[in-house]
C-alpha cells in the first residue's frame, strides 16, 4: 500500500537539518510520497523507517532485468493504466521462438535473421530482443546445441522446458547469461523455483488462468523468489486479453501482491497463421503485454510492432525533440545549402533523411521549437521569423558557408517576407511543402 506524505513523515527524524536541500522533514515527505526526491536524499532515516519506506515506495509491478550485456533488458514498473495518465515506462520486448528441433541450418538462419532485426527511427534503436529456445527434442544434446547458437547472437535468452533437469542442463550453457527461465508451473514449481533462486535469475510462472496463477505466484514469493514474469496460460484471444487486463488492473487498481509482475504472451503459439499472430502481438502490446514472443524473426512482421511499441513508451507529456543546431548532412562545404527547419524528432529525422537522399551535402538547421512540427510550431509563435533569425545569427552558420541563402520549409512561405526583414542579408528560399520533393529541389538549386 502505498504512503501518505504524512505517514511518510511519521518515519522521519524530524530535525528539519536541512541535508536533504529541503527546508523541512515535512516538505521531504511530501516530496517522497509524490515521488520527486529520494529515500537516499535523507543521511538519517532508520534502518526500520527505511525498510517500512522502501517497501512502500516499490512500484506496484516489480521491474525485472532479463539477460546481460548490449540487448539486456528491463521489463514492468509500470504505473498506470492508460499512457495518457503519466506515461508506460519499460518498453514491451519482443523475442523470437526457436525449437531444437529444427536444423542447424533453420536455427542458424532464424538467429541470424532475429539478430539483424534493428532499425533506427527517429533517434532510437528498435531492436528484437530475446530468443526462446524451446526444447521439443526431450533431448539435452539438441536443446544445448540450440541454446549455443542462440547465445552467439548476442540477444537474451530465454530457454522453454517444464523440465527442471534439461532447464539444469540449459543453465549450464546460458545460465552467466541471467535468462529468463521458462517456465515454473504448479507440477515444478519447487524444482524449477530452485533453480531459479540459486542462480538469482528471472523466472516465467505459467498458470492455467487466473485463479492458478494467483496461487502460483503466492507460492513463489513463499519460496523467497522475487524476479517473477507471469503467464496465465491462455493461449486465446479472448482470455489472454482478459487476463493481460485483469493482472494490470490487479496490480494497479487493487494493489494484489501475486500480480504485481510483468507479462509475458506468446502469440506464437495461439495460432499458425502468421498475420494473425502478428494481430494478436499488437493488440497484447497495446494492452500490457511486457514481454511477447513471435515464432517468426522476418522483419516485415517485428518493424511494424517496433514502431507500435516505440509509440506507446514514449512520453506523452514530452514531444520527442533533437538539439537545436546545425547538422551537417554529408561533408557540407562554404558552397553547400542551407536549410532549416523545426527540432521536432520526426521532422528532423524524415527531413535530414530526404537531404541525405538527394546526395548533396548540406547544412540543416534545427530551430528550437519545443519539438514541435512545422505547421504547428508556426502556429504556436515558436518557428517564426524573429526565432528563426535568432537561431541564425547565434548559430555560426555564417562563418561556414560563403553565400547568404537559406530555405525554410514550403509549409511556412508566408513567414519569408518577415524573415527577409529580419535576416537583411540573407536571401529566403522556399522550400517544397513534402520532405519527399527535398531531393529535387537540392538538385535544382544546386545546379543553379
Ligand atoms: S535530511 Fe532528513 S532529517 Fe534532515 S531535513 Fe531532510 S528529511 Fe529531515
Amino acid at each position: 500500500m502505498a504512503l501518505s506524505g504524512l505517514d511518510i513523515f511519521k518515519l522521519l527524524p524530524k530535525t528539519n537539518c536541512g541535508e536533504c536541500k529541503l527546508p523541512t522533514c515535512l516538505a521531504f515527505a511530501m516530496k517522497l510520497a509524490g515521488g520527486q526526491a529520494k529515500l537516499e536524499d535523507c543521511p538519517y532515516v532508520s534502518d526500520e523507517a527505511k525498510e517500512t519506506l522502501a517497501e512502500a515506495a516499490a512500484p506496484p509491478i516489480r521491474g525485472v532485468v532479463v539477460g546481460k550485456g548490449d540487448r539486456e533488458f528491463k521489463t514492468g514498473e509500470e504505473l498506470v493504466m492508460f499512457r495518457h495518465e503519466k506515461r508506460f515506462i519499460n518498453p514491451a520486448a519482443i523475442g523470437v521462438l526457436i525449437s531444437d528441433t529444427m536444423s542447424d541450418e533453420e536455427i542458424g538462419a532464424k538467429v541470424d535473421e532475429a539478430a539483424k532485426d534493428s532499425w533506427e527511427r527517429v533517434g532510437q534503436q528498435l531492436e528484437v530482443k530475446m530468443l526462446a529456445v524451446k526444447c521439443e527434442s526431450g533431448d539435452a544434446v539438441k536443446f544445448k546445441a540450440a541454446l549455443e547458437k542462440a547465445k552467439a547472437s548476442g540477444l537474451s535468452i530465454m530457454p522453454m522446458t517444464e523440465d527442471a533437469g534439461l532447464m539444469g542442463e540449459a543453465l549450464g550453457v546460458v545460465g552467466d547469461l541471467n535468462p529468463l527461465l521458462c517456465c515454473a508451473t504448479a507440477a515444478n514449481l519447487e524444482a524449477m523455483g530452485g533453480l531459479a533462486k540459486e542462480k538469482g535469475l528471472p523466472l516465467v510462472l505459467k498458470g492455467e488462468g487466473l485463479d492458478s496463477l494467483a496461487d502460483l505466484a503466492e507460492k513463489a514469493e513463499a519460496m523467497e523468489l522475487k524476479n517473477l514474469v507471469l503467464d496465465p496460460g491462455t493461449r486465446n484471444l479472448k482470455e489472454t486479453l482478459e487476463a493481460l487486463i485483469a493482472i494490470r488492473r490487479g496490480a494497479l487498481t487493487a494493489k494484489y501482491k501475486p500480480f504485481g509482475y510483468p507479462t509475458i504472451t506468446l502469440p506464437c503459439e495461439e495460432t499458425d497463421d502468421i498475420f494473425f499472430e502478428g494481430a494478436l502481438a499488437g493488440i497484447y502490446i497495446a494492452k500490457y503485454s511486457d514481454i511477447v514472443v513471435m515464432s517468426s524473426a522476418e522483419s516485415w512482421l517485428h518493424y511494424p510492432l517496433q514502431v507500435e511499441v516505440q509509440n506507446i513508451y514514449t512520453d506523452p507529456q514530452k514531444p520527442m525533440a533533437v538539439d537545436s543546431k546545425f547538422y551537417e548532412i554529408g561533408s557540407p562545404g562554404p558552397d553547400s545549402p542551407v536549410l532549416v527547419t523545426t527540432n521536432f524528432s520526426l521532422t528532423y529525422f524524415i527531413v535530414s533523411g530526404e537531404v541525405e537522399s538527394s546526395k548533396i551535402d548540406s547544412w540543416l538547421g534545427v530551430v528550437d521549437s519545443e519539438g514541435q512540427s512545422v505547421l504547428t510550431a508556426w502556429a504556436a509563435g515558436k518557428f517564426v521569423p524573429d526565432v528563426i533569425a535568432k537561431f541564425i545569427n547565434t548559430s555560426g552558420i555564417a562563418d561556414k558557408v560563403k553565400h547568404r541563402k537559406i530555405t525554410i520549409p514550403g509549409y511556412v512561405a508566408q513567414i519569408s517576407g518577415e524573415l527577409d526583414e529580419e535576416l537583411p542579408d540573407w536571401e529566403i528560399l522556399v522550400g517544397p511543402r513534402e520532405a519527399g520533393d527535398i531531393p529535387t529541389y537540392l538538385r535544382n538549386l544546386v545546379s543553379g
